[in-house]
């Protein structure tokens, strides 16, 4: 007979890697806090629109690790795929539009710094494997100063490894950006779910049950049960206990290991590893219902001062100012599927790193300058304002928890390859999965190359 596993916590990890067991025959029961599945892929409806928790771009979409777990577990055409890259997408560069290619690439550095990035470019896509495996604890700043050492240079590359990975270039592995870099580039097949964010979760749930498992919403997690050095089960919050051979948590892995099962079951020196561990950065966005479309565009990069000034304008936002324009991506999921909003109207979305110092925002501030700055890039937008929420950190830390950070544990030098967080914990039957431990790439597909790897394990025990 297969074993039974229980997972806590349905994010793409949880769900992913129930969707793997299932179709192989395990028992899962999986069962999450919130009322929606998915956690920081998650959508929530507010008067006919469907809108993500987050601001969502899948770098490898159709071509990567979340639509593989479709194809092994024989649900290929669970999730349908819409290309980013069709309209290509633009910059909009200090108000001028230009289609996002290499020519407006140019306009953003001076020349001698343009040929910096594209010799560096062109390296990532043929640097051999071993040298990138190499490079995996080397920090990207380091090695970008063999390219140049110039601040336009290092700011126009820390814009890229922050939307990767959401941590600076300081701390970042070069390696782990090599690598998904390269992914994302080769594969140009960067898109977004039909059905929004929430799509994906919702695959993986609908497989889990279809391979005879179960999904429970509003089911959160107390505590984890451990007797005689094994784990053997859960109990909710409700009070009911649930015992299984396995157990997998999707949870934050300082939140498993230090509430839920108790640092008191595991060794010193692995407590004091957890407790270290450092996670990504912040950000927020504003979501905007509009009463009519105004654009065709699916994603828009916002750049809205000169590369030489980035040093300056990011440093403000750390210190907690708000700046008079801000910056950065801004994606139309209706466009990329209609029935994100009601018929004839539009949802637009800019997206924004902020100081990890969150709390303290004024973020009715934020969204008017948002607003503002969106509607410099969209004039046509204006008086067709319907509303627009202010998605904070706050947003995030209710669907996923850890102080609402974007990713999960960060990617830098001493937190990826053999120094992230295992799956396996040293706790008997106990794992991990999820942006908290193993796997590797951007963000939804670091939680789908864990989940991955997970399910690899556990099938050849
Ligand atoms: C604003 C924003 C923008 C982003 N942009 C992108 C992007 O463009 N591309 C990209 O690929 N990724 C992006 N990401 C990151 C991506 O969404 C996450 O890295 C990924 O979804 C995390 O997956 P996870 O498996 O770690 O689960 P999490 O999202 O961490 O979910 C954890 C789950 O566990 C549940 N849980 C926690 N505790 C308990 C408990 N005690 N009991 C029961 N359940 C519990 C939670 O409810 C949640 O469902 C973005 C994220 C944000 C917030």
């Amino acid at each position: 007979m297969k074993k039974s596993v229980i997972i806590a916590g349905g994010g793409i990890g949880g769900t992913a890697v129930g969707a793997l067991l299932a179709h192989k025959g395990f028992q899962v029961t999986l069962f999450d806090k919130n009322d929606l599945i998915g956690g920081r892929c998650t959508s929530y409806e507010k008067e006919g629109f469907k809108i993500d928790v987050g601001v969502h771009l899948f770098g490898e979409g159709a071509k990567g690790p979340l639509q593989k777990i479709l194809e092994i577990i024989g649900m290929p055409d669970a999730l349908q795929w819409e290309l980013s890259r069709d309209p290509r997408p633009l910059l909009n560069y200090k108000g001028q539009k230009s289609v996002y290619s290499r020519k407006s690439m140019a306009q953003l550095l001076p020349p001698s710094e343009y040929d910096n990035v594209m010799k560096f470019f062109a390296d990532c896509m043929s640097i051999r494997k071993k040298r990138i495996n190499e490079l995996y604890y080397t920090p990207l700043e380091t090695y970008l100063n063999q390219y140049s050492t110039n601040s336009t240079f290092h700011s126009f590359i820390a814009m890229i490894c922050g939307q990767y990975f959401c941590v600076p270039p300081s701390l970042a592995s070069t390696g782990e950006f090599i690598r998904s870099f390269r992914g994302v580039v080769s594969k140009r097949a960067s898109a977004y779910p039909i059905g929004g964010c929430i799509a994906i979760p919702e695959a993986y749930c609908a497989a889990i049950e279809k391979f005879g498992g179960t999904v429970k919403l509003n089911s959160e997690v107390k505590q984890i049960l451990v007797d005689n050095d094994a784990v053997i089960g859960i109990e909710l919050v409700d009070g009911t206990t649930h015992k299984a051979d396995i157990i997998i948590s999707n949870a934050d892995i300082q939140n498993t290991i230090l509430n839920l099962v108790g640092k008191n079951h595991f060794p010193a020196d692995y407590v004091s590893r957890i407790k270290e561990l450092t996670y990504a950065q912040h950000c927020m966005a504003i979501k905007v219902a509009l009463d009519k479309k105004v654009t065709d565009q699916k994603l828009i990069m916002h750049i809205h001062i000169d590369y030489s000034n980035m040093d300056a304008y990011i440093e403000k936002i750390l210190k907690g100012q708000i700046p008079d324009e801000i910056g950065g991506m801004i994606t139309i999921p209706s466009n990329y599927d209609p029935g994100l909003a009601p018929e004839g109207k539009q949802l637009i979305f800019l997206g924004t790193g902020i100081s990890s110092d969150w709390r303290n925002q004024d973020w009715k501030k934020w969204g008017e300058k948002c607003l503002e700055s969106l509607q410099k890039v969209l004039p046509e937008m204006e008086g067709h304002v319907l509303w627009y929420n202010v998605d904070t950190p706050a947003l995030v830390e209710k669907y996923a928890g850890e102080d609402g950070n974007i990713i999960g544990v960060g990617q830098t030098i001493n937190q990826v390859k053999e120094r992230r967080p295992s799956q396996v914990t040293p706790l008997k039957n106990l794992y991990i999965v999820g942006c908290e431990a193993g796997g590797w790439g951007i963000g939804t597909e670091l939680a789908a190359n864990s989940a991955l790897e997970l399910a690899d394990i556990l099938t050849k025990k």
